[in-house]
């Protein structure tokens, strides 16, 4: 796809979005916003050929960072941002399924207390949505593939971590 075509899709996921959020209520009360503590340093990941008005910091690895200090334009934060702390994982036969992402067990509530919960059913099916379209991309369908493994291969660290 061009840079066009990209952008077309990620204005398509971000209007999928819209202003959902896992819970109907700020969910920052819960913890004091602490996945909005950035240090200026650290920051969100990007999806392949994402655009941001944030700095981007790119990594030997080949990841870009979205770089905040905790701030930013709302309407404007990254995908990564607007799902959190959930993802759309992908399976061998290319399933969608929106599960917790456990890369942000540690530090999110939503998670460790998700029994205990209501969440907006809205959000989760919007997230669904959101997965269902990378996933027509190859590289975007790529990514999910390898954050899929990184939040399984999180979830078995845990899980052993207990
Ligand atoms: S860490 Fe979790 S509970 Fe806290 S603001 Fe972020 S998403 Fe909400
Ligand atoms: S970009 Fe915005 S929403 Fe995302 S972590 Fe930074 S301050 Fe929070």
């Amino acid at each position: 796809m061009s840079n066009t075509d990209y952008k077309k899709m990620y204005d398509k996921i971000f209007k999928a979005m819209g202003e959902l959020t896992p819970l109907s209520a700020d969910c920052g009360k819960l913890c004091g916003h602490a996945c909005c503590k950035g240090d200026g340093n650290t920051g969100m990941r990007l999806f392949p050929y994402e655009e941001t008005n944030l700095s981007v910091k790119e990594l030997d690895s080949g990841v870009r960072l979205a770089v905040c200090s905790g701030e930013c334009n709302r309407a404007e934060r990254p995908l990564a941002c607007r799902i959190f702390p959930f993802f759309p994982t992908i399976d061998d036969r290319g399933r969608i399924f929106v599960e917790a992402d456990t890369r942000a067990q540690r530090l999110c509530p939503l998670i460790t207390h998700s029994d205990e919960i209501i969440f907006d059913k809205r959000f989760f099916k919007a997230v669904k949505r959101v997965g269902k379209i990378l996933a027509k991309d190859k590289e975007c369908r790529e990514f999910l593939i390898a954050s899929t493994e990184e939040i399984d291969t999180y979830a078995d660290f845990l899980g052993e971590a207990k």
